[in-house]
This record gives structure tokens, C-alpha cells and sequence, in this order.
């Protein structure tokens, strides 16, 4: 049985969503499908302006814009993480400050942003791995404290809930990825939520080329012209028509994927007993949404052992991610030791998962590291 670490989930309706597309003559960004998506999100976050884009990292750039950052602006982040964290804010001239995180949920350790922070730090920029949200109270009340803004990484946590309510809700803006690797998606695809609404007429410029087309379409000016800066943050329809199908079943589709998360859960909780692997920590506060299932082991060496075993059964399983600080980019922003991410980025592996994936093969994985680890113990 092979079983791949990743594949899309089709849910049925994408090809009428996109056959519809093709019948309206009416491809570009801002369409009627676009329009629903964009509906229902704000009505699932409950906040003032939701706009899709051509990727998380895309919206990630348009929040950097929108906050105004300035060369030698700090930003507040983790190292463990994926570049475009980073470089949305890198782009603009502002230096990415990297902070630990704990070893528990492999979020940025919410106890060392303080200490990071100096007269020139300007924004807050977590990121919920795996769809579990980072400590938002303790962020809020710190970025509130010293006059930061907050800019969520959610681009692993569509319909994961903090404290119930929607994850990318509570921070000024948020960003999330609809790429083929995410839980929904629609091949490429992001979308920005904006909380804080004293953002939401930056966003809509910053978005449109820098203008106020928008304001233009809704007959508010009589012509509209270059306000800001900007760039071309829509996305297609052709996107949001795929991209709808799949958010109409999302919560079916985190619901699936719960189920394998769980049964991973279950599974591995006897090997997790006896020392041979540590299971992620899910905190009281969380709802994720079965965005990764990983184990920690002990060493690399290990780890690697474990990858090469599953790998001659068929069963692929990855690692990620190179600590930015310690990337040939990152790096350029001063030398730092952080324990808990370089430990994390030696020892993790993440297990094949996605909304389809069979109990039979989540059985059939479990029963594979379970080998590795009988047989290493035996020879
Ligand atoms: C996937 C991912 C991104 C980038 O998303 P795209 O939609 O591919 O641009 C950014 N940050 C994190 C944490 C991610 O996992």
C-alpha cells in the first residue's frame, strides 16, 4: 500500500463552479464568485473586510503595505516557520526579529516577546502551526501594552478556533493560504482578513493597484486614481469558483481530517508511553483543525531512521522547516540560538494526512513506526 503524503480532496461541485465561470465571460478578480467567498468568510470571521488573493504570501505582503512598515521597522516572528512569514515584512525594509518557540505546540513562546522588544519594533507576527492557534490573549495584551499591530500567520488554520472563536480573528489582520498543500484550497490561492477596520479602505487600495477603484465601482468618487502604494492582490474567479466548492464543505473536510488526526492520536499514544516519540500537545484553548499530524523523536538520527523505514513501505513522510534564522537569508539578521526551534526542525516528522485518507492507511502507518521502533529495540 502506498500512501502519499499529501493530495488534494475534490468535493464534487468544483467543475459546475468552474463551468459556470466559463458561461458568465466574466474571469477577472471581484466577480460573483469571489463576492460569495468573500461573504461567507466575513461571516465566519465577523469582521469588517475579507479580500482574496493570489496566495497567503501575497496577503501577508498586502498587510506589510497596509501597516506601513519602514525600513528598519522590527517585526516580532518565529524562526520556525515558512519563508514568506519573513519576507513579506523583509520586502518592505524591515528586519525580521526571530523569537523561540515552545516545545510544546511549536508556536512562538509568547513569554519571550517582550524581551525582543526594542523603540523600533513595530508589529507582532505570529503563526498558528499546524492550525493550532498561538497564546492570542497574552500576544493582544502585549502588542496593546506597547502600541504594536498584530498580523496573524494563519495560513494553516482555516476553521481552527481559540477560545471559540475563529483562529485569524483577534489580531489586526490575518492571513490565510488556500494553496493544494492547505486543507482547503484552490491550487494557489490566500485570502486576507482585515479585523481591525480602521484598515479596511487601506486594504481595499493597497489591493486594487494602489487605487480607489473600489470606491469608483460603488459610485462613491467619479473617477478613481493612483491613492497609494500597492499592487495586484485579486484573484481570479476561475480561483474563487474552485475555491468556493471547497469552503462550502469545509467544515466536512476538517471534520475528516480530525477523524485521521485522531486515529493517529489513539494509535501512537502507546509508543508515546513507552519514550519512543512525543505526540503534538494540543492546549484547552484550542480547536485545531488537523492541519499536520507529527511526532518528535528523540534525535535526527533517529528521525531519519524512522523517514527511511516508512519511505521502503511506501508510506512518504516529511520534515520541514529550516529555521529561518539559520538560513543563508535569515541569517544576514544577526546570529541567534534558539533551542526549541532547532530542535524541533532536528527531530520532527510530519505523517501523511489529508481530508481523504483512509483509516485502513492511518492503521497501516501507525503500524509501521510501531515496527521500526520493535525491531530497532530488538536488534
Ligand atoms: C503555506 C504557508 C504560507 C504560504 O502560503 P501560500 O498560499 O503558498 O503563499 C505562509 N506561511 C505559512 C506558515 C504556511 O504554512
Amino acid at each position: 500500500m502506498d500512501v502519499p503524503f499529501h493530495k488534494p480532496t475534490l468535493t464534487g461541485r468544483e467543475a459546475d463552479y468552474l463551468m459556470a465561470v466559463l458561461e458568465s465571460s466574466r474571469f477577472s478578480g471581484d466577480g460573483d464568485f469571489n463576492h460569495k467567498v468573500q461573504n461567507l468568510l466575513k461571516n465566519h470571521f465577523d469582521s469588517p473586510f475579507v479580500a482574496l488573493t493570489p496566495s497567503c504570501t501575497s496577503a501577508l505582503e498586502m498587510a506589510a503595505v497596509i501597516c506601513a512598515l519602514r525600513q528598519g521597522d522590527e517585526v516580532i516572528m518565529p524562526s520556525y516557520t515558512f519563508t514568506s512569514t519573513a519576507n513579506s515584512v523583509a520586502l518592505m525594509g524591515a528586519v525580521p526579529v526571530f523569537v523561540d518557540i515552545r516545545p510544546d505546540t511549536l508556536n512562538i513562546d509568547e513569554q519571550k516577546i517582550e524581551e525582543a522588544i526594542t523603540p523600533r519594533t513595530k508589529m507582532i507576527l505570529p503563526v498558528h502551526y499546524a492550525g493550532v492557534s498561538a497564546e492570542m490573549t497574552a500576544i493582544m495584551d502585549i502588542a496593546k501594552r506597547h502600541g504594536l499591530v498584530v498580523v496573524e500567520d494563519a495560513a494553516q488554520a482555516i476553521f481552527a478556533n481559540y477560545k471559540g472563536r475563529p483562529v485569524g480573528c483577534l489580531g489586526d489582520l490575518s492571513a490565510f493560504s488556500f494553496h493544494d498543500t492547505k486543507n482547503l484550497g484552490c491550487g494557489e490561492g490566500g485570502a486576507l482578513v482585515v479585523n481591525n477596520a480602521k484598515f479596511k479602505e487601506k486594504a481595499e487600495m493597497v489591493r486594487d493597484k494602489g487605487t480607489n477603484r473600489s470606491k469608483f465601482i460603488r459610485g462613491e468618487v467619479d473617477k478613481y486614481s493612483w491613492q497609494t502604494l500597492g499592487s495586484s492582490y485579486l484573484m481570479s474567479e476561475m480561483q474563487a469558483a474552485f475555491l468556493l466548492a471547497q469552503i462550502e464543505k469545509g467544515q466536512e473536510l476538517t471534520q475528516k481530517r480530525l477523524a485521521a488526526w485522531n486515529l493517529y492520536h489513539e494509535g501512537l499514544a502507546d509508543l508515546e508511553g513507552r519514550g519512543y516519540c512525543v505526540r503534538p500537545k494540543i492546549p484547552s484553548s484550542c480547536e485545531h483543525n488537523g492541519h499536520i499530524y507529527h511526532i518528535l523523536l528523540p534525535d535526527e538520527q533517529t528521525r531519519e531512521g524512522l523517514r527511511e523505514h516508512l519511505k521502503s513501505q511506501g508510506i512518504v513522510s516529511t520534515t520541514h522547516f529550516v529555521p529561518l534564522h539559520s538560513s543563508p537569508a535569515g541569517s544576514r539578521y544577526g546570529k541567534k540560538t534558539l533551542p526549541s526551534t532547532d530542535r524541533a526542525a532536528r527531530t520532527i516528522l510530519r505523517l501523511p494526512m489529508f481530508s481523504s485518507l483512509s483509516n485502513c492507511e492511518v492503521e497501516f502507518v501507525v503500524d509501521e513506526i510501531d515496527n521500526f521502533f520493535t525491531r530497532s529495540a530488538m536488534s
